[in-house]
């Protein structure tokens, strides 16, 4: 009998990356990666490159587990998912970091920005705008794990530090400042009155590339200098950092390892997370074809280009296995060790087992216990580490600070290309829209920004309800 080319998998919704419509997908196996195959009645035949790693992403769905809600939902279920983001009550995880963007405005015009920002683009939020946002991120979670101060560029906002004011009166447990570093770079006095925010403070920091091409590309601009002496700023003040690296394959994916060795050097950073490129907003140097990178290329690029992890130390997120990979090291002095490979799965996935898999690395094994306990007890060392493993890091042991903390993540934002309604669910990234509702992420910027609600509006209208 005739065979099909591929090994078919699985089914699920996803949208014509053209029309953005809802369509049937399979997702096949074939020459060893991990395909998305849908058909749009109008727009044809799609076939997206979803994964490099087939194990891998099998290995995904071993780390779901029961998802968590927020205490309330914002939005009904009416026209079906993708297209009543809100939170509905359909979705399947709560905001685990919730983006609240103070404004549209930006200090560059990236040719890459998913906000489509620029200097004279939109408006600054006003105090009162932001604080019903903070607040309604509030309601719904309570104590919110990480709230992401974004924009456009957060620090152009003329009342900045009054927005920081404001958000350090509410229940946030970790409250993270998203920024390109122009600021910080420019300014060290605006650097020490950040630093008085800490603890529970933190910056995102955008840096792409060590390289004048790549950062041209991405960025419009030569940014070298602006990394060099923001870093050097947030080193003096040790204001904890996370580099965030965006990637597009051939431009910038060669040095992933180099940003990793870099990060693991510099006193304030605690971690580095790569982000491939979500096909949305403003894209206007990307070629599609030979640049779009997956989250298991990245995880390769990890492993081929360092020698801190290894495969047991990058591991699928529970709250988000599709969408997240995470890898965590214990830095002391100079020595880094990786931790990730401690927990065992199974245990990650179940919040009543704090069991370690400790046969590797005995001398590592003496290190946790002195770090994580007060007097060796291997119980509370075991409940510290495996608390850290998770979205939200909690340090809560004598001899360990988050300083000693070090994070790799791999943050895959699902676009029209390898939508996948069963995925979109998981989203825990998200962003609280003008309306005060509380959106993916993801679908944010595919249909819920100011340019594309009128197209929303006639998807739903389309759909017989
Ligand atoms: S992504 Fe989530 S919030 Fe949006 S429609 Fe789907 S289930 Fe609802």
């Amino acid at each position: 009998m005739p065979e099909r080319p591929y090994i078919y998998y699985d089914f699920t919704l996803s949208i014509c990356s053209t029309c953005l419509r809802r369509v049937d997908a399979k997702i096949v196996f074939e020459d060893e990666k991990v395909y998305m195959l849908k058909v749009c009645p109008k727009h044809g035949r799609e076939k997206v490159l979803i994964a490099t790693d087939i194990e891998y992403y099998k290995n995904c769905r071993n780390y779901a587990k029961r998802s968590e809600m927020p205490l309330r939902f914002n939005t009904a279920t009416h026209y079906g998912c993708p297209y009543d983001c809100g939170l509905c009550a359909d979705h399947e995880q709560h905001s685990c970091l919730t983006v609240i963007e103070v404004t549209d405005r930006c200090n560059l015009t990236c040719p890459t920005c998913y906000a489509m920002s620029s200097p004279h683009y939109g408006r600054h939020r006003t105090l009162e705008e932001i604080e019903q946002m903070l607040n309604v991120v509030v309601r719904n979670e309570g104590e919110p794990d990480v709230i992401q101060l974004s924009g456009g560029e957060p620090t152009v906002h003329p009342q900045f530090f009054e927005i920081l004011d404001i958000a350090k009166t509410k229940p946030i447990r970790h409250l993270m400042l998203n920024t390109n570093g122009i600021r910080i770079a420019k300014d060290e006095a605006f650097v020490e009155r950040l630093a008085s925010y800490m603890p529970d403070f933190e910056i995102y920091l955008q840096f792409d590339s060590f390289e004048q091409e790549a950062l041209e590309k991405l960025r419009g601009e030569d940014l070298r200098w602006v990394r060099e002496k923001a870093i050097e700023h947030l080193n003096k003040y040790n204001l904890s950092t996370t580099l965030v690296v965006t990637l597009q394959k051939g431009v910038n994916t060669h040095e992933i390892g180099k940003i990793i060795e870099y990060a693991l050097k510099q006193r304030c950073v605690r971690g580095v997370t790569f982000q491939p490129t979500q096909q949305a907003g403003r894209l206007e140097n990307y070629n599609e074809a030979t640049e779009r990178y997956t989250m298991t290329e990245v995880r390769s690029a990890i492993l081929e280009q360092t020698d801190v992890f290894n495969h047991n130390d990058l591991i699928p997120v529970p709250c988000n296995p599709d969408a997240l990979v995470m890898g965590y090291a214990l830095k002391l002095g100079e020595q880094v060790f990786p931790l990730t490979r401690m927990i065992n799965p199974d245990d990650l996935l179940d919040n009543s087992k704090n069991t370690i898999v400790y046969e590797q690395d005995e001398q590592l094994k003496l290190h946790l216990l002195n770090m994580f306990s007060t007097g060796n007890s291997v119980d509370k060392a075991k409940e510290h580490l495996k608390s850290i493993m998770c979205c939200l890091p909690e340090i809560d042991a004598p001899n360990l600070g988050y300083d000693n903390l070090f994070r790799v993540i791999i943050m895959n934002f699902i676009d029209a290309q390898n939508f996948d309604v069963r995925a979109i669910k998981k989203s825990c990234v998200h962003i609280v829209n003008k309306d005060m509702k509380i959106i993916p992420f993801e679908t944010m910027n595919l249909f819920y920004r100011d340019d594309k609600i009128e197209y929303l509006n006639q998807l739903r209208n389309e759909i017989p309800v």
